[in-house]
């Protein structure tokens, strides 16, 4: 006896006009077919309506960006730097103030006295040329003084930290490290995930593939078998 195998639809066990769909290896009718079709066009609308969603909650987060911790953070570090500039910069200016005002009161000082000098030999009609000259010289003198205070200088002081940068880094919290370097009697197994001391030594050493120098890092390990009388070490070298 021969049995025929009848192509039946998947969903009515109907035979008539049936259709294989070349993706999910699937039998339908013909009535199927079609529901099998929107079933497939729905299914598209989902992984649509998925990636909308998707993009909306991303769009989001940037609107909020600006409410993240650490934005207030830098915030807060930028109006306290400001604060410290401004605060410096008032100090220099009234320094300079300070200076400029000595600079000015000195030379008025000295002008008075040959302002002195000048109306007394005047009134009493007593001068020479010599002194016409060194008046002249020192009324010169002061001049150039006070067009260019000579004594003030600015300087940027280099080595006082009074101004820290800040820098903002990526940390993983997560980091996916292997099994690497290891001693002679000492086996790295499953790509890496696993060491075997096959206890011909008394001891082995075993590193991690990644290198670290900042951040925070965690690292799942177990350990699935040890002899006893051993100890283990776990570090940072
Ligand atoms: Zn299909
Ligand atoms: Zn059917």
């Amino acid at each position: 006896m021969t049995t025929v195998l009848q192509r039946l639809c998947d969903i009515c066990n109907k035979a008539t006009g049936v259709y294989d769909c070349q993706e999910c290896q699937r039998t339908f009718c013909r009535k199927h077919v079609v529901e099998h079709n929107l079933e497939l066009s729905k299914e598209m609308d989902n992984v649509v309506n998925h990636h909308d969603l998707l993009r909306q909650q991303l769009s989001e987060q940037e609107t909020v960006s600006s409410q993240h911790p650490l934005m207030k953070e830098i915030n807060n570090w930028e109006q306290l730097s400001v604060e410290k500039i401004r605060e410096m910069a008032e100090k220099a200016r009234r320094d300079l103030n300070r200076l400029l005002t000595d600079h000015k009161e000195s030379i008025t000082k000295k002008l008075e006295e040959i302002s002195c000098q000048l109306k007394t030999t005047k009134e009493a009609d007593d001068y020479s040329e010599k002194d016409l000259s060194e008046w002249l010289q020192m009324l010169e003198k002061l001049k150039k003084q006070l067009l260019t205070p000579s004594n003030v200088i600015l300087r940027t002081v280099s080595d006082e930290i009074w101004l820290q940068p800040i820098v903002v880094m990526a940390t993983s919290l997560n980091s996916r490290d292997k099994f690497d370097k290891a001693s002679n009697n000492i086996r790295i197994l499953e790509n890496g995930f696993v060491a075997e001391d096959n206890g011909t030594y008394s001891h082995g050493e075993v590193r991690g593939f990644k290198t670290y120098s900042t951040g925070t890092y965690k690292i799942n390990s177990k350990i699935e078998e040890m002899t006893s009388n051993n100890w283990m070490f776990w570090g940072i070298i």
